[in-house]
């Protein structure tokens, strides 16, 4: 598919991104063959001009390229090998896995791929639902140049950037990296509210500093955790997600887990990644991850009640 050539795109995953990510690819003109395990949101597919298919194997039968955008990586490695999606496509079909996976899982997935004759890439997204739906999605791709130079045109029907970041599992790298840092400068933000209120500084006075000073970072000028100073961010609509929480402890476990095998000196990545995961499992599920100053600051309540008395067991 060189740019500007139409084509058939099977789509396997029609979720809160992969369902307006498959509709910009029909509104750019693609024919695109979908399928989810959710009947409902087959039915709501429809509506955006997506043909539905039986399955994920009927999806992937007639198409040049096939889309995958899923929650995990058990479910990617379960549906290219033991589902039958690769098995299923024309030799020499074109996969582009979206969905944010562990590196390894990603490069067995494009060994699989190359195994049964396909080409393979690993393009996960940057953006979140708003990207998704306006097509301003970042793709940061992992595989051959020639995949990616095939891949750009669909990539850049359903995102405003792609970026080749390597080989194999380079995309998924990338991914984690970036969120890696995206939840790390999250806690420092929401930590530096939470001793702001201390101080007796307002919200708005430390945002108009830190956002035009060196503390300034995404996590505080798009998506400020207090309500006010960003009026489009979660914060000022009871923390809906926006990007939850449970994602971005995902994510930062994916990156937890390579920096344990790499033996990376990330001390910060790893409390981070221990933070979400019990933020996700209480309070945080549903919300946005950027709620977790809320929890920063149930935490520093509790310890000044905790100190408090124990000052008066002393005084006793
Ligand atoms: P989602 O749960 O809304 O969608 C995933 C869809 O996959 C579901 O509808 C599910 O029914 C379907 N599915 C699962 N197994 C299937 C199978 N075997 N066959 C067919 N369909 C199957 O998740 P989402 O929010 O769309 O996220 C998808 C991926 O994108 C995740 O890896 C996530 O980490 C990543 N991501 C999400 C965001 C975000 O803001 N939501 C941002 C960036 C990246």
């Amino acid at each position: 598919m060189s740019e500007g050539t139409l084509s058939t795109v099977g789509f396997v995953g029609l979720g809160n991104m992969g369902a307006p990510m498959a509709a910009n690819l029909v509104e750019a003109g693609h024919r695109v063959v979908g399928f989810d395990l959710v009947p409902e949101l087959l039915t709501a597919a429809r509506e955006n001009g997506i043909e539905a298919a039986a399955s994920a194997a009927h999806a992937a039968s007639d198409a040049d390229v096939v889309v995958t955008m899923l929650p995990e990586g058990r479910h990617v490695l379960s549906l290219y090998r033991e589902e039958g999606l690769l098995d299923a496509a024309r030799p020499g079909t074109l996969f582009v896995d979206c969905s944010t996976i562990d590196v390894a899982d990603a490069r067995a997935v494009h060994q699989a791929a190359r195994e049964a004759g396909h080409a393979m890439l690993d393009a996960p997204v940057s953006g979140g639902v708003v990207g998704a739906e306006a097509a301003t999605l970042t793709f940061m791709a992992g595989g051959g140049k020639d995949q990616f130079t095939r891949a750009e045109p669909l990539l850049k029907a359903m995102g405003k950037k792609a970026v080749h970041c390597g080989d194999a599992g380079a995309g998924q790298a990338a991914k984690i990296c970036n969120n890696m840092i995206l939840g790390i400068s999250m806690i420092a933000v929401s930590e530096a509210f939470v001793l702001g209120e201390s101080l007796g500084l307002s919200h708005q006075a430390l945002f108009d500093v830190a956002s035009t000073a060196s503390g300034q970072c995404w996590a505080l000028s798009v998506n400020c955790p207090v309500p006010g100073p960003v009026p489009g961010s979660p914060a000022n609509r009871d923390y809906r997600p926006g990007f939850a929480a449970p994602l971005m402890a995902k994510d930062l476990g994916l990156a937890a887990n390579a920096v344990r095998a790499g033996g990376i000196d990330a001390e910060f990545g790893l409390l981070a990644a221990e933070r979400y995961a019990t933020f996700a499992a209480g309070d945080g599920d549903g919300r946005d991850f950027s709620a977790i100053v809320a929890s920063i600051r149930d935490r520093t309540q509790r310890h000044s009640l905790v100190s408090e008395s124990e000052e008066h067991s002393h005084d006793r």
